[in-house]
C-alpha cells in the first residue's frame, strides 16, 4: 500500500507543539490487577489445547495469568492449584488457544471502510458505476466521491476501470477510486479536469498516466501520478480518523489479533495514537513506522522526529505503542507493473509489457544514503521492495550500512519481499545471523487476494518464486506475516491458510499458479504471525508465545489449527481474545 507523501516537515512543527502539551498519560494499558497473594492467579484457562509457540512448540492444557502476565503454563492439575477465591476460571472446553496473532504490515485504518464506497466485492464494471451513482445521489454537486478496493482480476471484463465508465453517473462530482493495492486508481473526467490532467500532461517522476490508443488519459493514474488527484481530496476529519482506528482495533480483536506494525505514518497519525492511548482506548498494540519520504532531507526530518521519541523496545503504555522506526519505498507494485524487476513485466501471464521493468521509487544512490543515515542514527528502517531488482538493492544497502557501522539488533526489514533472488535470500540469511537484520515482512495473502493479478503480471516462471517461505525455512530465515490491509483483508487466518495452500482467489491462470514447492506447514505459518512477527515489532520479550513471564495476549479458536485440514484454516473462528489478560473480544 502506498500513501501520499504528505508534509512531514510541516506536520513535524505542529506535532512537536502538541506532543509537548500532551500530559504524560497515565499508564492505562493494564490487565486485571486484583490484590491476590503472590502465587495466586487472577485468571486461569483450563481444559484446552494451548499452542504455546515456545521454542519446542509445546502444547499444554492450561495457563495461569496474574496482573496481565502469564505466570504458568502446564497441565490442568498444575494450573488448577494456582486458583484462589477471586480467581476467574475460563473453561476452554477442549478449544485451542494460540498467542494473539500479529500483523507485521497493516495500514491500520478503516476510515475508508466506514465512509467510502467499498469495491472489494464488485464483479462487473457496471456494478462500480451503480455504486458511484448511489453515492452521488447522497452528495452535493462538487463533493468528492471516493471508493476503495477494486481489482481488475476480479472484474468479469478483466480490465482496468476508466473515466468513461464513471462519467455518465457522476457528471457533477469528482470521483477517485483507489485500486486494492493502493498503487493506482481511476479518476473520472471531472476529477481529471480539476487535476488539470490532459493528453499533454507528462508523467511525473516515479509515476504513470495511462493513455488510450488516441493518446487521451484513460483515468488510471499510477504511483506519484495519483498525487495529481489525491492531493485535491480533503482529508478525513479527525473524528472520522479516530473512528477508523477504533473500528480497526475492534475488528482485529474479533479475529484474535492483538498487535500490528503500521507502516509509513505521518506525525499527525502518531499524535492521534498517543491521544487514543491516553484515553485508554488501545486494544491492539501498535508499532508505527514514520514515512521517510524520498529524499535525504525528508529522511533527516524523520530521524530528527524519532530522536525525540523512545526507541524500541521502549514504548508508551507499557508495550502498547512504539515509535518503531522509518519506512522507505524502493519500488512500486507487482499488480500495477511498476515494481523494479530484472525481466520485463507480463500481461495475461504471457505477453511481455513491452520493455517495462518498472522503476525505483527513490533514486537508488540516494536510497543507499538514506539507509546509512537512518541506520547510523540507531533507528530501525523497513523498506517496501516487491521486485527482485529492488530487493537486491535493499539488502545490499543494508549490508553496506551494517559493514560501515555494525550495530546489531536494528532488525531492518524488507516489506513484501515478493520475489527475492538467490542472492537476496543468501544475503538475508547472513544479515539475520550476523546482525539481527534483514527480515522479510511478507504477505502470504497476496498469493490469494491479488493472486490472479499477480499470476498475470509475474507470469508462470517468476510466479514460482513468489513469497518463497519453504526456502526461507531451509535457509533458517525468519519472516513476519502481514496483510498489507487494505490491500488484502486483515484477518490473519487468511495468511495462515495462504502460506500453506498458495491458491488464488479466482484461478484465472490455474488455481495454484505459484505451485506448492514454497508452501510451509501450519506450524511455520503460525510462527510468522506470532513469535517472528513479535520480533519484527521488537516485542518478542513480551508477546508472540505463551510462556511464563510474557503478557497474556491470547486468542481462543473454535478449531485446532494444528489438527484441521489446511483448507479449513481460513475459516477459523475466534471465540475469545485476551489482551494482557483482559477480555477484549468474546463471541456471543
Ligand atoms: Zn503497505
Amino acid at each position: 500500500m502506498r500513501k501520499g507523501l504528505g508534509t512531514l516537515v510541516r506536520g513535524l512543527a505542529k506535532v512537536i507543539l502538541v506532543v509537548s502539551a500532551i500530559l504524560l498519560a497515565t499508564v492505562v494499558f493494564r490487565g486485571n490487577s486484583e490484590d491476590a497473594p503472590a502465587q495466586t492467579a487472577d485468571t486461569i484457562l483450563l481444559h484446552g489445547k494451548i499452542i504455546t509457540v515456545d521454542s519446542h512448540d509445546s502444547v499444554a492444557q492450561a495457563l495461569a495469568i496474574r496482573d496481565g502476565k502469564i505466570i504458568a503454563v502446564g497441565s490442568d492439575a498444575e494450573i488448577g492449584k494456582l486458583g484462589g477465591g477471586n480467581t476467574r476460571t475460563i473453561d476452554l472446553h477442549g478449544r485451542t488457544a494460540t498467542p494473539g496473532l500479529i500483523d507485521a504490515h497493516c495500514h491500520f485504518d478503516e476510515t475508508a471502510a466506514l465512509y467510502d464506497i467499498d469495491l472489494n466485492g464488485v464483479k462487473r464494471v457496471a456494478e462500480v458505476a451503480e455504486l458511484v451513482r448511489e453515492k452521488v445521489a447522497q452528495q452535493k454537486p462538487g463533493q468528492w466521491i471516493l471508493g476503495v478496493g477494486w481489482d481488475e482480476s476480479k472484474l468479469a471484463e478483466l480490465r482496468y476501470l476508466r473515466s468513461a465508465d464513471l462519467d455518465g453517473v457522476s457528471p457533477q462530482n469528482p470521483v477517485w477510486l483507489t485500486h486494492t493495492t493502493g498503487h493506482y486508481g481511476v479518476a473520472n473526467s471531472y476529477a481529471l479536469r480539476l487535476a488539470k490532467v490532459t493528453a499533454a500532461t507528462k508523467d511525473p517522476p516515479v509515476g504513470t498516466i495511462d493513455h488510450d490508443a488516441k493518446g487521451e488519459p484513460t483515468g488510471v493514474l499510477k504511483e506519484t501520478a495519483m498525487d495529481l488527484v489525491v492531493n485535491l481530496i480533503p482529508p478525513p476529519t479527525k473524528e472520522q480518523q479516530r473512528n477508523g482506528i477504533l473500528k480497526m482495533m475492534a475488528d482485529f480483536n474479533k479475529e484474535g489479533m492483538t498487535a500490528a506494525k503500521d507502516p509509513g505514518i505521518e506525525p499527525d497519525r502518531w499524535q492521534l495514537y498517543r491521544e487514543l492511548l491516553g484515553e485508554n482506548k488501545f486494544t491492539v498494540r501498535i508499532f508505527a513506522l514514520m514515512n521517510g519520504g524520498r529524499t535525504l532531507e525528508s529522511a533527516r526530518a524523520a530521524v530528527a522526529y524519532l530522536q525525540q521519541e523512545k526507541k524500541p523496545p521502549q514504548s508508551y503504555g507499557d508495550g502498547a505503542l512504539l515509535a518503531g522506526g522509518i519506512k522507505l519505498y524502493m519500488d512500486g507494485s507487482g499488480g500495477g507493473r511498476t515494481a523494479w524487476v530484472y525481466d520485463p513485466w507480463l500481461t495475461e501471464a504471457k505477453k511481455p509489457d513491452a520493455s517495462n521493468t518498472g522503476y525505483p521509487n527513490i533514486e537508488p544512490a540516494v536510497y543507499r544514503q538514506m539507509v546509512k543515515l537512518i541506520h547510523g542514527a540507531g533507528i530501525h528502517v523497513s523498506t517496501h521492495a516487491v521486485g527482485d531488482r529492488a530487493i537486491d538493492w535493499v539488502v545490499d544497502s543494508y549490508v553496506e550500512a551494517l559493514k560501515g557501522k555494525p550495530t546489531k539488533g536494528l532488525r531492518h526489514g524488507i516489506i513484501h519481499c515478493n520475489i527475492p533472488s538467490d542472492h537476496a535470500i543468501d544475503t538475508m540469511a547472513l544479515l539475520q545471523k550476523e546482525y539481527d537484520a534483514g527480515y522479510p515482512e511478507a504477505q502470504a495473502p497476496f498469493l490469494w487476494w491479488i493472486g490472479d493479478t499477480y499470476a498475470g503480471t509475474f507470469g508462470p516462471k517468476r510466479g514460482l518464486r513468489l513469497e518463497p517461505f519453504h526456502t526461507y525455512v531451509e535457509k533458517h530465515i525468519e519472516w513476519a506475516g502481514g496483510s498489507d490491509f487494505p490491500v488484502t483483508p486483515y484477518p490473519a487466518r487468511y495468511g495462515l491458510w495462504a502460506s500453506v495452500v498458495r491458491k488464488t482467489a479466482n484461478g484465472i491462470y490455474g488455481t495454484q499458479p505459484f505451485g506448492t514447492a514454497e508452501s510451509v506447514d501450519i506450524q511455520m505459518a503460525l510462527k510468522s504471525y506470532t513469535i517472528w512477527a513479535a520480533h519484527a515489532l521488537f516485542l518478542e520479550e513480551r508477546i508472540g508465545s505463551l510462556e511464563a513471564g510474557k503478557d497474556a495476549d491470547i486468542a481462543v479458536w473454535d478449531q485446532d489449527p494444528y489438527a484441521i485440514p489446511a483448507e479449513q484454516l481460513k475459516d477459523l473462528n475466534c471465540k475469545l481474545t485476551l489482551l494482557r489478560g483482559r477480555v477484549v473480544f468474546e463471541a456471543k
